[in-house]
């Protein structure tokens, strides 16, 4: 274990060598995490650690650190004062900072995972590890097999056995799910429980609730007489792994691909508190506390205290909550910790997109290119959808791509859109998602692009590129006069692709400045923009596209999915093209290919 810890600030120290290298803000806020938990094992003072704690949670939700450190900007950051603020930047330029360094002097990093077992606080990761030399999680696991700690003062076999489910807990919440793989779980075990004893009301909560990108894990609050049937009931999930945890109100199970999933159940006249609290954010919620408390009130899930007169308020429904505390209600997708409180109290929550807004969806690929289904299926699918008009957008192949559509085809194809799309009663666009080439010019001559109805341009291609590299493709792309959304544009993928680099704040610029949309791409392997990203495009002015991507009918729903990112950037229906009229959206690419 000693070894592991030497390896370790090798690592470190040879990140520091490469001083280039940009954290994500995710990465950042597990860094930040990390120093504050450190703190508390080396003694600091709560306040001094907590200071980092909040900070974390206000960096996650951040537009991208790197432009705001190269801005000055980070500094004004909810919880980001001046020690933490020069934290975060060393973080961000170098990927480690000094006072994490200094730390893992004392502590090696492997200790963090003992840390993350739940029922293992400090105190006891200090013991275990300077009385038991444990400091890693295969360090524990083997002292437990090896029943080292057998006998050990305070540490009974209950609490050993805790700890061994606590160790499955953890390496689960090593990987966060992605928002559509997690709601579709989610789903499953509400059918279950729905096939359970009665239930009143159910709802999801948690960061699944607020749409983020990823879940940690699954949480879903019920009201029901009977909680202890319902949890009972929950805990003996077939699917479930392990019972991490049961009580009469709550509990929680370990799902076999490593999710976590959290009930809890309380009498239908708390449904509102409860469901207001357990859909956090965390960084929220201390901020609405902190405003309440000034109201000498509290908030929590069993209600609102007046600590003057001891009344208690339950809220049957959740804008009953914000309205007891005298404030506009605030969607969840907004309940970042930013700025939503403030816009709460000055009645300034904008009316955020809804799906029902959606009068169309550009974005939908067919056999002609790399589909599933065919035109006339992807057609008919739309039309039932209800759908005013959407267009065909399968790829380009004119210079690139195995499987897209030469110039000719493209015509063929927009001979059947005609007659299809009269058989199934809708508008059909003919477009193309043409792929953007590596000097930013496009898949297609101008002659063909113009014979198309709309145009989505995006890179499939040479996205290990350089900044500057991708910045100036993109921008180029922009400024085409026949372009007039821009799809997918960070290109991030879960499975293991981050997304290209580029000056997102020069993109966006360019996008608005052009005319040009910018795509939030709902397909369940992307999510892009995602939400915190188009915050930070609509303050450059950014019209926006909400589209499926979809490469089979039963894809076409995923335009939720980029809904869910549209209303965590706080886009109202006004910011959307799709959810304007067809003659807008003529209008919209008629005035572009204008203007060149
Ligand atoms: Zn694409
Ligand atoms: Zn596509």
């Amino acid at each position: 274990m000693r070894k592991s810890g030497i390896a370790a600030r090798a690592f470190h120290a040879l990140r520091q060598l490469h001083y280039s290298v940009v954290l994500s803000n995710t990465s950042v806020a597990q860094k930040l995490f990390e120093i504050r938990t450190l703190m508390e094992l080396a003694g600091e003072s709560f306040y001094k650690y907590t200071a980092y704690e909040r900070a974390a949670a206000s960096v996650e939700n951040a537009p991208p650190l790197g432009d705001l450190v190269a801005a000055g900007e980070h500094l004004k950051l909810p919880g980001v004062g001046k020690t933490i603020g020069g934290v975060i930047e060393q973080l961000v330029r170098t990927g480690t900072a000094d006072q994490l360094e200094e730390l893992f002097l004392r502590f090696p990093p492997t200790l963090l995972e003992v840390l993350g077992v739940s029922g293992i606080g400090t105190k006891t990761a200090g013991m275990l590890f300077s009385e038991y030399r444990i400091a890693s999680l295969a360090d524990l696991e083997a002292a437990i097999a090896e029943g080292t700690l057998l006998g050990v003062p305070r540490l009974g076999s209950k609490t050993i056995e805790n700890w061994k489910r606590g160790i499955l807990a953890y390496r689960g919440r090593q990987r966060r799910t992605p928002l559509p793989q997690a709601l579709a779980i989610a789903k499953v075990a509400v059918a279950y429980l729905q096939d359970g004893p009665p239930l009143e009301r159910l709802s999801f909560a948690g960061s699944l609730r607020r749409c983020e990108v990823t879940v940690g894990d699954i949480d879903i609050v019920c009201t029901s007489h009977d909680a202890g049937d319902v949890v009972a009931h929950f805990a003996r999930w077939p699917r479930a792994e392990a019972v991490l945890a049961e009580g009469p109100t709550k509990a929680s199970i370990w799902l076999s691909g490593g999710l976590q999933i959290d009930l809890r159940v309380l009498p239908d006249h708390l449904y509102g508190n409860l469901l207001q609290h357990f859909t956090g954010s965390r960084e929220h919620n201390i901020k609405l506390r902190e405003y309440a408390v000034r109201k000498s009130l509290r908030v929590s899930e069993n209600g609102i205290l007046n600590l003057e007169n001891g009344d208690v308020t339950a809220c049957g429904d959740e804008p009953g909550v914000y309205a007891a505390l005298g404030m506009q209600y605030i969607p969840p997708e907004l309940r970042t910790g930013l700025d939503e409180i403030d816009l709460a109290l000055a009645n300034a929550i904008p009316l955020l997109v809804d799906g029902k807004d959606l009068r169309g969806d550009f974005h939908m690929h067919t056999t002609y290119s790399d589909g599933d289904d065919t035109l006339a299926a992807m057609i008919a699918a739309a039309a039932a959808r209800g759908y005013e008009y959407h267009a065909i957008s399968d790829h380009s192949g004119g210079r690139g791509r195995r499987f897209g559509m030469d110039p000719a085809t493209v015509r063929a194809q927009r001979h059947e859109i005609r007659t299809l799309s009269e058989r199934y009663g809708i508008q059909t666009l003919c477009g193309s998602e043409v792929d953007i080439l590596p000097d930013g010019s496009l898949d297609y001559d101008d002659a063909v692009l113009a014979e198309l109805d709309i145009v989505i341009a995006s890179v499939h291609t040479a996205v290990g590129q350089s900044r500057d590299e991708m910045t100036a493709r993109l921008i180029r792309a922009c400024e085409n006069p026949y372009v007039n959304i821009i799809g997918h544009p960070t290109g991030r993928r879960f499975e293991g692709f981050p997304g290209y680099e580029f000056d997102y704040d020069a993109v966006f610029a360019a996008a608005a400045r052009t005319g040009t949309a910018l795509e939030i791409d709902g397909q369940a392997a992307r999510l892009d923009l995602p939400g915190a990203l188009a915050r930070r495009a609509k303050t450059f002015g950014v019209t926006f596209s909400l589209d499926s991507d979809a490469h089979r009918t039963a894809d076409l729903s995923a335009t939720q999915f980029a809904v869910g990112q549209a209303r965590r950037a706080g886009l109202t229906a006004l910011d959307v093209l799709n959810a304007r009229p067809l003659e807008d959206v003529r209008a919209f690419v008629a005035q572009k290919r204008m203007a060149a």
